[in-house]
C-alpha cells in the first residue's frame, strides 16, 4: 500500500497525526505542500508568512531526505494538485489534519471527491487542537459558548492519552524518496513570486524555531502569570506563529504546561488557560460559521457602526498609529512593523476601534488578518468580538477600557511607548500616556508640537464613551 500525506498548517515532522497514521498503514509514504494560489493570490507580493512557511518548507525538505524521504512541492490550486499528484503516485489513501476554517472544510470536501472518483480515500486526523468540535460538550450535549465552564469541562475529560505524542520517529522506514519525474524540490521564493521580507531577522522559522522558543519560554513559564499582561516585558512565548503554521506541537506545549502545573507553577496554569481558549475559538467557529461575517449574538448586527468619510479617515489613521493615543499608537506599530502584537494591546486597539471611534469590528479584524504572522480566522475573529462586546462570553457592552488608564496600568513608565514612538522620547510621566495633557514647558522641553510632530486625540474618550453607549443601546434588551 501506497499513501500521501498532504502538510498545511502542521508543517512538522515529529507528532505529526496524519503522518503517524500514514506510516502506520502503508509501505510506501511521500508528503507534499502545495503553496496554493488561490490563497497566494490575494496577498501582497510581500508577505512574512509566506516567508515563513517557505523556510519551514525547505527546512522539512531537508530533514525528509536525511531520513529517506524528501517533500513533493507543487505551487497550484490544491483541488487540481493533490488529485493529480495521488494518482501519479499510485497511491490509495491522503492522509491530511483536519483544518476548522469553514473554507479550508469547503475545500477538503471538494479535494475529497474527486479523490473519490479515482477510488483514493481522504483520511483526516485530528492534530490542531487538542479536543475537537464534538469531544467537549454540555452536559445537554449541546457546544459551550461560555468560556469557564467550557474549560472546566475541558480540564475534567484530560487524560494523557490526549496529550501523548505520535511517535513517528519509529516508523519513519516507510518515507519513500519522491520519483525523480516528480520531484521539482522546492521553489525559490521568487519563483512563487514572492520578495523576501525583514522575516528571518524577526522571527524564527521552522520545527527548529519553534524548538528554540519553546526552551526559551520554559524558562519564563512561572512567571507568566505576573508578566503576561505587560508589554514591554518579555512575558508571552511568542509560540503563535508557530501554532498557526504546526511548527510546534499543541500536544507537546499542553503536556509542559500540565506537567508543570502539577508540579505547583502558577505561571504554568495560567498558560494552559490561554492555550484552552485557542481550543474555545475553534470549537466557536466550527459550530457557528456564520460567525466569519456576523455578531456571534445575532442582536448586535442591528449596531449601527459609524461610516462615511470622517470613519474611513478614522480607521486609516488607526491602521497608521496616528489616533494621538500614544498606547494605541505604538501598539499598530508594533503590527505594522514586526507582524506581532502583545496580546493586551489587541483588547486595547480593539476596543479603542470599536467602542472609541465606533467603527465596525470586522474592518479591524481584516486589517489584523492581513498584518498578523499568527493570523487565524479562530483566534482573532474570537478575540475581535470578544472586545466588540459582539461575541460569545465577551466583555460586556459598558465595560469600556480607557485607553489611558490601560496604559498608565501596563506600560506604567512608558518603555513600550517609547520603544515604537521615538517621537516622544522627551516625554515622561503622566504626559506619555496623554500628551494633550501634557504642560506647554513639558512639550516644549520635549521639542514636540502637538498636531505636527504627534497627533492630537482624534477624539475625547469620555464622549465617545457616551456615544458608544448610545450606540449598544439598540441590543438592551430591557430597552
Ligand atoms: P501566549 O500568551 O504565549 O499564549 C500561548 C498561546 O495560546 C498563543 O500562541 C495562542 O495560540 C493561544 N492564545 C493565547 N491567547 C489566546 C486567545 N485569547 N484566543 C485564542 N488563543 C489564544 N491569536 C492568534 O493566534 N491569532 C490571531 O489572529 C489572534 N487575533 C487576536 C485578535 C484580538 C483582537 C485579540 C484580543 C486576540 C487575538 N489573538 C490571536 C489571541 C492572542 O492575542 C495571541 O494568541 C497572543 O497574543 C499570541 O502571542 P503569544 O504566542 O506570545 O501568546
Amino acid at each position: 500500500d501506497a499513501a500521501l500525506v498532504w502538510l498545511r498548517r502542521d508543517l512538522r515532522l515529529d507528532d505529526h497525526a496524519a503522518l503517524y497514521h500514514a506510516l502506520r498503514s502503508a509501505r510506501k509514504v511521500w508528503c507534499v505542500f502545495v503553496f496554493d494560489t488561490t490563497l497566494l493570490d490575494e496577498l501582497p507580493r510581500a508577505d512574512r508568512r509566506v516567508e515563513f512557511i517557505w523556510h519551514s518548507i525547505v527546512e522539512l525538505d531537508a530533514t525528509l531526505r536525511q531520513r529517506g524521504g524528501g517533500l513533493l512541492v507543487r505551487h497550484g490550486d490544491p483541488f487540481e494538485e493533490i488529485p493529480a499528484l495521488a494518482r501519479a503516485l499510485d497511491v490509495q489513501a491522503v492522509h491530511v489534519n483536519r483544518d476548522h476554517e469553514p473554507a479550508a472544510i469547503t475545500r477538503d470536501a471538494r479535494v475529497r471527491g474527486e479523490l473519490a472518483h479515482a477510488g483514493i480515500a481522504l483520511h483526516s486526523h485530528k492534530d490542531q487542537v487538542i479536543f475537537e468540535g464534538d469531544e467537549v460538550l454540555t452536559q445537554a450535549g449541546s457546544p459551550f459558548s461560555v468560556f469557564t465552564p467550557y474549560k472546566n469541562a475541558w480540564l475534567r475529560k484530560l487524560e494523557p492519552f490526549y496529550l501523548r505524542s505520535y511517535p513517528v520517529e519509529r516508523h519513519l522506514g516507510a518515507l519513500a524518496a519522491p520519483p525523480v519525474a516528480l520531484d521539482r524540490g522546492v521553489p525559490r521564493l521568487s519563483d512563487l513570486d514572492f520578495l523576501p521580507t525583514d522575516m528571518a531577522t524577526r522571527l524564527h522559522p521552522g520545527a527548529s524555531g519553534g524548538a528554540t522558543l519553546l526552551l526559551d519560554f520554559l524558562e519564563r513559564i512561572d512567571h507568566y502569570g505576573d508578566t503576561r499582561d505587560f508589554p514591554a516585558v518579555k512575558g508571552p512565548s511568542y509560540l503563535s506563529t508557530h501554532l498557526r503554521f504546526g511548527t510546534v506541537s499543541i500536544r507537546q506545549l499542553a503536556r509542559h504546561a500540565h506537567e508543570r502545573q502539577v508540579a505547583g507553577s502558577r505561571g504554568a496554569e495560567v498558560w494552559l488557560s490561554e492555550l484552552i481558549w485557542r481550543d474555545f475559538y475553534h470549537q466557536i467557529l466550527l459550530h457557528h460559521p456564520r460567525v466569519v461575517t456576523h455578531s456571534f449574538k445575532p442582536e448586535y448586527d442591528a449596531i449601527r457602526w459609524h461610516h462615511g468619510h470622517e470613519a474611513d479617515a478614522w480607521f486609516e489613521a488607526w491602521c497608521e498609529g496616528r489616533t494621538g493615543y500614544p498606547i494605541v499608537d505604538a501598539a499598530m506599530h508594533q503590527l505594522n512593523q514586526t507582524g506581532y502584537m502583545h496580546n493586551r494591546l489587541r483588547m486595547i486597539v480593539a476596543s479603542f476601534l470599536t467602542k472609541d471611534l465606533g467603527i465596525d469590528w470586522r474592518r479591524g479584524e481584516a486589517w489584523f488578518a492581513r498584518q498578523l504572522n499568527d493570523y487565524d480566522l479562530a483566534a482573532n475573529n474570537g478575540g475581535w468580538q470578544w472586545a466588540a462586546s459582539t461575541g460569545c462570553d465577551a466583555q460586556p457592552y459598558f465595560r469600556i477600557f480607557n485607553p489611558v488608564s490601560q496604559s498608565q496600568r501596563f506600560d506604567p513608565d512608558g518603555r513600550f511607548i517609547q520603544r515604537y514612538l521615538p517621537r516622544l522620547a522627551g516625554l515622561q510621566g503622566p504626559a506619555l500616556h496623554a500628551p494633550w495633557q501634557a504642560r506647554p514647558i513639558d512639550l516644549v522641553a520635549a521639542g514636540l508640537r502637538l498636531g505636527i510632530d504627534y497627533p492630537l486625540p482624534l477624539v475625547e474618550h469620555a464622549a465617545a464613551r457616551e456615544r458608544t453607549l448610545q450606540r449598544y443601546a439598540v441590543v438592551r434588551k430591557d430597552g
